[in-house]
């Protein structure tokens, strides 16, 4: 997609920090990183998110997730990595091309503001109700 910065970094017109690649997928480092080694893993054909990637897209990111976590593991030694994965503005997806966040947590890094949210018990009527609802609308 011609406006889009992910695909421009497929195409090489701009740089990245490429840690893997294929013919489907690349992984490169994420410029603001939350933590060291905060890296990207994206299709090489454009999709905007979850909702529009196809099935054999989505199992060559998270096939090629599990080879650079395995390379974070080795090179960085992390206690934990967070998978974050971000759709639709409300979601604060910055970047409308399709990607996964695999964010490590080092000994000395502080926790991660992505999975340190607080646990608040819900309405179980309500949990229910939703339930309901998704399930009804699964194709
Ligand atoms: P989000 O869409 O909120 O899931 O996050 C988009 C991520 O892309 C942010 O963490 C940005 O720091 C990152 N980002 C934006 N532009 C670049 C770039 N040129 N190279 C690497 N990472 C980038
Ligand atoms: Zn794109």
């Amino acid at each position: 997609m011609e406006d889009c910065i992910f695909c421009k970094i497929v195409k090489g017109e701009i740089p990245s920090f490429k840690v893997y690649e294929n013919d489907s997928v690349l992984a490169f480092e994420d410029i603001n990183p939350i933590s060291k080694g905060h890296t990207l893993i994206i299709p090489k054909k454009h999709a905007n998110s979850l909702w529009e990637i196809s099935e054999e897209d989505l199992t060559e990111v998270h096939l090629a997730s599990k080879k650079v976590i395995q390379a974070i593991k080795d090179a960085l030694n992390p206690i934990g990595v967070a998978c974050l994965q971000l759709n639709g503005r409300g979601a604060n997806q910055i970047v409308m091309h399709y990607h996964l966040h695999l964010i490590p947590r080092t000994n000395e890094e502080p926790e991660l503001p992505v999975s340190s949210w607080e646990i608040k018990e819900g309405d179980m009527k309500i949990i229910k109700e939703t339930a309901d609802r998704i399930s009804g609308a699964i194709k």
